[in-house]
């Protein structure tokens, strides 16, 4: 169930069914200030809502005030084992802490950051980890490792609690997708506090962001979750934001940017169509409004899918046709497909996302697309065409046949399989 409170990290609203807040983390050292702020700036431009930087040591620390300054977006200080660093963190300005109370030294240290925080009415996160609980949790975490996460997460709720303080967000971070999927949807049920997604420490570009789209994307399609991060075996923090974006715009949650569409691609294929989605992908990138672009390899499900798209293009071996909005409007030759698509998107923003269509170009693409169809292609629409000619024609030879019998009874029936190639697999009946 979605957190029912809301906080506030700087500007940005967490949770009480706030937008899900994508976040990173830089992976400069904090104190290398220009490095980090180029890192902070990159994270933003490609979506990061909020950033959280290590804070390990007091120039870590001292950095932050020119970071918060020069950010562009509110920073989150990550803290461990050192409660005076959160101390000064929050002196310096950082927009909210992140602490783990399992190792932060004890509950009065924990109490001093509370003070802290409420005197100047910033936020923290309390973030649980399976590789930190606290040791008398150890035991639990070997039997029954979701209960040993979400038990440590209520404990420091409640210290939080009895220290009268509200103005928190939870995290409990597994390398496990079942543990963290299983410990999430058990802590939504317990607390009203907004959560923070990840599954920690989850590996490469490729098996982390399938690991994380399947753990996040599970819990936030049940309304799970308020803000995620997706940690990846990259120093370019901005990947990981590429793909939280990913995940929140294939639930649907956020749109931004383009969305693109393309075929896994098939026998029927007749160009380099690797070629011209990694170069559409590229490009599109410049974009910022969420237009969805098709990319398709043939007729089969190109016209269908160019209908749903804003813009869309179906290739074939020479020509290729541009669709807008659902109706073609140009064929170009397959090498300038890319190019004039692009040419078409941008005449459409230049009108003020209006398409512009030259009729004599469509009308001709039109009459280009009927007489070069592939006849020989099983599109579904065809086959549905020429299974209802087989029974029609089925129907008037068993009609026919028992005319001549006289009996009112069918005679066997022997289709010609030369007539259409799909008679003799659906229609031919033996005597
Ligand atoms: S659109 Fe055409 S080429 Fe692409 S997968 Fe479908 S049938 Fe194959």
């Amino acid at each position: 169930m979605p957190s029912k409170n809301q906080i506030h990290v700087g500007g940005v609203p967490i949770g009480g069914g706030a937008d899900v807040a994508v976040q990173t983390m830089t992976k400069t050292e904090t104190a290398d200030i220009e490095a980090t702020l180029a890192q902070i700036k990159r994270v933003a431009e490609a979506g990061a809502d909020l950033v959280r930087c290590a804070v390990p040591r007091e120039k870590d620390a001292e950095a932050l005030k020119t970071l918060v300054r020069e950010s562009p977006i509110p920073i989150i200080a990550d803290i461990h084992f050192n409660h005076t660093l959160a101390l000064k963190a929050f002196d310096a300005g950082a927009h909210c802490i992140r602490i783990n109370p399992g190792n932060i030294g004890g509950p009065e240290k924990v109490a001093e950051v509370v003070a802290k925080a409420k005197e100047l009415g910033r936020p923290m996160r309390i973030g649980v980890n399976s590789g930190s609980l606290p040791g008398h949790l150890r035991e639990l975490e070997y039997t029954n490792p979701v209960e040993a996460l979400v038990t440590a997460a209520t404990e420091f709720v409640e210290l939080m609690e009895r220290l009268d303080y509200t103005n928190f967000k939870v995290s409990m971070k597994s390398t496990s997708v079942p543990n963290t999927i299983a410990s999430n949807r058990m802590l939504a049920e317990r607390i009203p506090y907004p959560l923070h997604l990840g599954v920690t420490e989850a590996g490469t570009k490729w098996s982390g962001s399938l690991k994380s789209a399947v753990g996040l994307g599970t819990l936030l399609a049940d309304g799970i979750g308020d803000t995620i991060r997706i940690s990846l075996s990259t120093f370019q923090a901005e990947e990981e934001v590429k793909v939280a974006w990913e995940i929140l715009k294939a639930l649907r949650l956020r749109r931004r940017g383009p969305e693109l569409i393309a075929c896994p691609t098939c026998g029927r294929l007749q160009f380099d169509m690797d070629t011209v989605v990694a170069e559409v992908e590229k490009r599109l990138e410049a974009y910022e409004d969420s237009i969805q672009v098709s990319v398709l390899g043939c007729a089969v499900n190109g016209i269908g899918e160019a209908r749903h798209a804003d813009f869309g293009i179906t290739g074939a071996k020479d020509m290729g046709m541009i669709y807008a909005k659902g109706v073609g409007i140009r064929k170009v030759a397959t090498p300038q497909l890319v190019d004039a698509l692009f040419e078409e998107i941008d005449k459409y923003y230049a009108a003020g996302k209006t398409v512009v269509r030259d009729e004599a170009a469509a009308a001709e693409a039109a009459r280009w697309l009927a007489e070069n169809e592939d006849e020989t292609a099983m599109t579904p629409e065809r086959l549905a065409a020429m299974e209802a000619a087989e029974a029609e024609k089925e129907a008037a030879a068993e009609l026919e046949s028992a005319q001549q019998n006289g009996d009112g009874q069918t005679s066997a029936v022997q289709l010609d399989e030369s007539v259409s190639p799909v008679a003799g697999r659906r229609f031919t009946r033996a005597g």
